[in-house]
């Protein structure tokens, strides 16, 4: 498996170089063909590359499309055709980098042996840990190396728009949604979400690891064994909370159709005082699992500008009742008399910008705003996880 990495990374890094030196020459870039000859199949026959044979020459081929993308992704970043922040030039790989992948399509003739294991060409046979099972036969598999050091095998399966309808059946609820930061998540029907115990325990030993690391002496052995401690606490950290997130938005769009949520600009709230709660709760990444689940189960998602003042209007009367610093978490309206949960009544005024309820007056704010989105025929990409034990 290193092996594989190791060449994948070299040619990934051939190629970056390959282009680098056309754009310094002025000439045009060299083609996905061309470098696939130049820098796998004749490599091969080089003393310095030989060792590129002992590796399934698809993963080295994925490794020139993933430059191919990278440098895509570059250009349209700079024509400003591509949404999200900048990204730069694709950089040289390192054996030193934290996350590490080599994936197999197709045609790499891998498979999943009777016995439960994922025979990868030129590896061999791999005991896995499956996460669950696959519902379908998967279109290609790409095994991760994380910072801990685990192995992960990811696969691309097609899902099932009909076992899809039948999982999450149409409902008439909608909810909002208010991302806090003394709960995770507040819904509008008054319902308080915090982090589940697994993810506070994982959290917890975290701290203590770090801690610990912070008393070893630099450079000792026992500081490279708590560096080690820390790095797989972090990625339990990690992982709790990747899976409460899933646990939660799945939940949210089954039992909703539609659902209203704050859009959050992290970007710009990062760079406040909150920045650390705001990245430590991982709302973007919630928020995400609820974008791709709300399309692919027929559901409704609307974020709301971020500008709506959620928590200074009155849920009850509309009356906006002023700026409420953080510590605020219970007022009462100065229009109406209506006492607030902070929280709870930003959640409800969420739902209500995103037209999923009626005004206080009785009109719907923004009628029809949940139409079927589920789709008929086609399929979505769906990755599902397996760890390899
Ligand atoms: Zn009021």
């Amino acid at each position: 498996m290193a092996r594989a990495f190791g060449c994948a990374r070299v040619v990934f890094n051939d190629a970056v170089r390959a282009r680098e030196d056309a754009r310094k020459a002025q000439r045009p870039f060299p083609k996905i063909g061309e470098l696939s000859t130049r820098l796998i199949t004749e490599a091969k026959r080089t003393v310095e590359r030989s060792w590129l044979g002992e590796v399934s020459a698809v993963v080295l081929q994925q490794s020139l499309r993933d430059v191919e993308t990278a440098y895509r992704n570059f250009f349209a970043s700079l024509k400003g055709t591509r949404k999200g922040p900048r990204t730069g030039p694709p950089r040289f790989k390192s054996r030193k980098d934290k996350r590490q992948s080599i994936r197999f399509t197709a045609n790499a003739r891998w498979s999943v042996t009777e016995k439960g294991r994922l025979n990868l060409p030129k590896i061999g046979a791999v005991k896995v840990k499956w996460s669950r099972t696959l519902p379908t036969t998967p279109s290609s598999v790409t095994v991760v190396k994380d910072a801990a050091g685990r192995f992960f095998a990811s696969f691309v399966i097609d899902t099932d728009p009909a076992a899809d309808a039948t999982r999450m059946p149409d409902t008439d609820r909608t909810i909002g949604i208010d991302l806090g930061l003394t709960h995770f998540a507040v819904l509008s029907d008054g319902t308080k979400i915090d982090s589940p115990r697994f993810l506070r325990r994982a959290e917890k030993k975290l701290k203590k690891a770090q801690r610990e690391l912070s008393r070893k002496q630099k450079g000792s052995r026992n500081r490279e064994k708590a560096r080690r401690k820390v790095a797989r606490a972090h990625a339990k950290v990690t992982d709790a909370r990747h899976e409460f997130h899933h646990q939660l938005s799945t939940r949210l769009i089954s039992e909703n159709q539609g659902i209203a949520v704050e859009d959050l600009s992290v970007a710009g709230l990062a760079r406040t005082r909150l920045a650390k709660s705001v990245h430590d709760a991982g709302w973007a990444s919630f928020v995400n699992m609820l974008e791709y689940k709300a399309e692919r189960y027929g559901r409704t998602l609307v974020k709301i500008g971020r500008f709506e003042p959620t928590s200074q209007t009155c849920s009850t009367c509309g009356v906006k009742d002023g700026p409420k610093p953080l510590n605020v978490r219970e007022w009462t309206c100065a229009a109406c008399g209506s006492v607030h949960d902070r929280d709870h009544n930003a959640a409800i005024n969420v739902k209500t910008a995103a037209g999923l309820a009626v005004s206080a007056c009785g009109a719907p704010v923004r009628p029809g705003a949940i139409p079927a989105q589920r789709e008929e025929t086609g399929s979505h990409g769906l990755l599902t996880q397996a760890r390899a034990a």
